[in-house]
């Protein structure tokens, strides 16, 4: 549809693996609520979620504008890339503030498949957005760091060998700055035993995700990535790539919207007539279009600055929050367009609005996004 659409080859690869994965195979999982196994197994065979992961360390080494094609292809094609998109995105951390050591220790693994480090703790029940007042606690005692606290919607922990974890070290009390004091560690989810308890949410998408307690949880020093103290930059880092990644999904997800809408309302004739010669129907189709064309460009000029290195902040931020926003649009234009089958499982509409509403929400909200906008673009004041 888009007229020139960048990275033609990966695009093609990717819908090709995902042509394996049809509406049914998705559908179905959503319906048992279970996990895509067999597709992330095979998608990490592949090589493709090791996309950013330089070659040295055994990686594709591609960049970010490639890899966040990868995503898009996948939403785009029907699937859900966030059952391991952060499988190509937490690692950045280890990246850009691990030692050597730590990185030739994982990341090959990583690449391979050998460990899956795709799980990421940060949010909690008391703090939700307010990052800087998470309570959750690593005491340092002789080798180890001795964590307690809690975390809510961890995602992906059932599925994932390691988990990124942001942990107080010096109380919020104690810090000059309330963004210093955090640390970074690799928790070892295999050896965890009975000191992580995990427990499942149920939540409206197939989302693995879960509320986490940690009770004197032994953490080896060797686990802290980079310094003590510094784990939100360490954080705020890595959040542009995921931004950029999840934006990514969101234009995947209104691109199958929009085809699937013009598709149906081609087809049901309604009123002796196709739907789709309406103005009703085709405006809004036309109207998400638009947006998308237009949220995918900023989508590009993120990944293209992030690719050469240039700060890309606002960028991010406002490609997540146009590309979340433009799969809204979508979704709700192939909602109306469905008529009573967009709510019926089988036509899948429902699965996939119900999906690109996360967006809106996490990894960060729009409201946080548009904060960020106001107060560090346009250096308005803080409003809160
Ligand atoms: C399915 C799912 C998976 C997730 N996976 C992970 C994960 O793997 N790891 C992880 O760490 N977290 C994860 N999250 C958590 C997600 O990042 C948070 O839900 C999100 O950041 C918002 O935090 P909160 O839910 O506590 O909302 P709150 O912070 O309580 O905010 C509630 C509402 O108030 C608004 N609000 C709050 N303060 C302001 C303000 N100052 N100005 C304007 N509006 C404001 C917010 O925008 C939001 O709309 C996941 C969430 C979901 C639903």
């Amino acid at each position: 549809m888009p007229s020139k659409e960048q990275c033609p080859e990966i695009r093609a690869e990717i819908r090709k693996f995902c042509s394996k994965y049809g509406d049914e195979y998705w559908r179905k999982l959503d319906k048992e609520h279970t996990y895509p196994e067999q597709f992330v197994q095979e998608l990490t065979e592949a090589g493709w979620l090791a996309a950013l992961i330089p070659d040295q360390y055994g990686g594709s080494g591609l960049s970010m504008k490639e890899a966040s094609v990868i995503l898009e292809e996948i939403n785009r094609s029907g699937g859900n890339s966030a059952a391991c998109h952060a499988q190509m995105y937490i690692m950045g951390s280890l990246l850009r503030h691990g030692s050597e050591e730590q990185k030739r220790r994982y990341l090959p693994k990583i690449a391979k498949g050998e460990v899956r480090l795709q799980a990421f703790g940060v949010t909690e029940p008391d703090a939700g957005s307010d990052t800087t007042h998470i309570r959750t606690f690593a005491k340092k005692d002789g080798d180890f760091y001795v964590v307690n606290g809690g975390k809510i919607f961890t995602s992906r922990v059932q599925h994932s060998d390691m988990l990124l974890l942001l942990a107080r070290t010096t109380p919020y009390e104690q810090c000059e700055k309330k963004t210093m004091g955090m640390s970074i560690f690799l928790v070892d989810l295999r050896t965890a035993g009975d000191s992580l308890e995990v427990r499942p949410i149920d939540t409206m998408v197939n989302h693995e995700t879960n509320q986490l307690f940690f009770r004197d949880l032994k953490v080896p020093k060797e686990n802290l990535i980079g310094e003590e103290g510094r784990g939100f930059y360490y954080i705020l880092d890595g959040m542009n790539a995921e931004r950029i990644l999840v934006a990514s999904e969101s234009i995947g997800d209104a691109r199958w919207f929009i085809a699937r809408s013009v598709r149906y309302g081609k087809e049901r004739v309604i009123f002796g007539r196709a739907i789709a010669q309406n103005q009703g129907i085709q405006f809004p189709i036309a109207q998400a279009y638009a947006q998308t064309e237009a949220a995918d460009l900023m989508r590009f000029r993120a990944a293209e600055m992030f690719d050469a290195g240039e700060p890309c902040g606002p960028e991010a931020n406002m490609a997540k929050l146009l590309c979340a926003q433009a799969s809204w649009a979508a979704g709700n234009a192939a909602l109306d367009t469905h008529g009573g089958y967009g709510f019926a499982a089988e036509y899948d509409v429902e699965r996939k609005f119900r999906e690109c509403r996360l967006f809106s929400i996490a990894p960060v909200s729009n409201n946080m996004v548009l904060n960020y906008v106001a107060e560090h673009v346009l250096g308005m004041p803080r409003s809160y």
